[in-house]
């Protein structure tokens, strides 16, 4: 099994990044908006952040605090839209209850989109002529290729078929000639109808979720689910049974695992992601990328203006 350290491929991306940031003047620029204290958006968030300072482009996060009204949070979006220094612009997701994450999206500017999420860019990917690409299937389409994993003629099963990872990944492998089957919580089979694929994508969020029954014998593995298990009761038996899992969770009381039993799978399959360093540091990259392509573009249309 060859393991799709995702790592490297980030850096390199990352770097290309920071590369094309450093021809800007001004630097690019990124707002992130921020709605309320939710410990995993705020650790995601402030590694937005970080990568992106790394790479040379301003990143801003403005803050809403907990419990602010739909209005606040479409009034700074509004704000971030008309600014011209912003290059790129997203809201952290997910949103407190009482907001609707559609309106706050189709508020945004989809020239600043860099989450790739506005109907506008989900559109243009869905035709063939992509613009910004949510950062996770760009990811994701990445590191395959840095693999070199085959994917024209190839089948493809992706599990999860939400609008941030599932359905656009879904569109960006049909583009690239495999064969691509999206299933859900309510497809029949699914086991038998993993064991068909060359590339097996699982996106679900449940805690190793696909085992070795899923998989094929030499298929391509990819990994996206990060939950956090804190304990062995929670944690499905399978992972539970694992030395590894159980001693992580001795050590530090926590352990972050995909949607992949990787100690199952590990054994029939020919590629695949870890958790964590597979998936996740590629989101990051894109992410990067997206911006740097958002300061090009707005740049291209101030020049044409003139
Ligand atoms: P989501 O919006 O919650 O969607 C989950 C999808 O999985 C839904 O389509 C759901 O089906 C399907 N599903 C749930 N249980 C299932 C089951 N038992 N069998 C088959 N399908 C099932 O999730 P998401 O935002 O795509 O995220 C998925 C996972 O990826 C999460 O763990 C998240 O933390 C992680 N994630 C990681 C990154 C990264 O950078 N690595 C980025 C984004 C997300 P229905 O549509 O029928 O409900």
């Amino acid at each position: 099994m060859e393991l799709l350290d995702g790592t490297p491929v980030a850096k390199r991306i990352r770097e290309k990044a920071a590369a094309a940031a450093g021809a800007f003047s001004p630097p690019p620029r990124l707002v992130v908006l921020l709605l309320g204290s939710d410990p995993a958006s705020e650790t995601y968030v402030a590694a937005k952040k970080r990568a992106a300072e790394e790479a040379g482009i301003r990143a801003d996060t403005i803050r809403l605090a907990p419990g602010s009204p739909p209005e606040a949070l479409l009034a700074a979006v509004g704000r971030a839209n008309k600014d011209r220094d912003v290059d790129g612009l997203l809201v952290q997701m997910p949103l407190e209850p009482g907001h609707d994450a559609s309106r706050v999206i189709d508020s945004i500017d989809p020239e600043k989109d860099v989450d790739g999420l506005h109907p506008e860019n989900v559109g243009l990917l869905h035709q063939g002529r992509p613009r910004f690409v949510p950062c996770t299937p760009a990811g994701i389409l990445a590191l395959l290729d840095d693999f070199g994993v085959p994917l024209a003629g190839r089948r493809a099963v992706v599990l999860g078929r939400s609008g941030l990872v599932g359905k656009p990944l879904a569109a960006l492998l049909t583009a690239r000639d495999a064969t691509v089957t999206l299933c859900h919580s309510r497809t029949r089979d699914l086991a038998a109808l993993c064991r068909e694929a060359d590339l097996l994508v699982a996106a679900i969020g449940r805690p190793g979720f696909v085992t070795s029954e899923f998989v094929r014998e030499g298929a391509a593995v990819v990994d996206v689910g990060i939950n956090r298990v804190t304990s062995l009761e929670e944690a499905p038996r399978n992972l539970a049974s694992s030395a590894r899992i159980r001693d992580a969770i001795a050590a530090k009381g926590r352990v972050l695992v995909g949607d992949v039993d990787f100690d199952d799978v590990s054994r029939v399959a020919g590629w695949m992601t870890p958790v964590p360093g597979g998936v996740g540091p590629l989101t990051v990259a894109m992410l990067l990328a997206n911006t740097v392509l958002a300061a090009r573009l707005r740049r291209d249309r101030e020049e044409k203006a003139r």
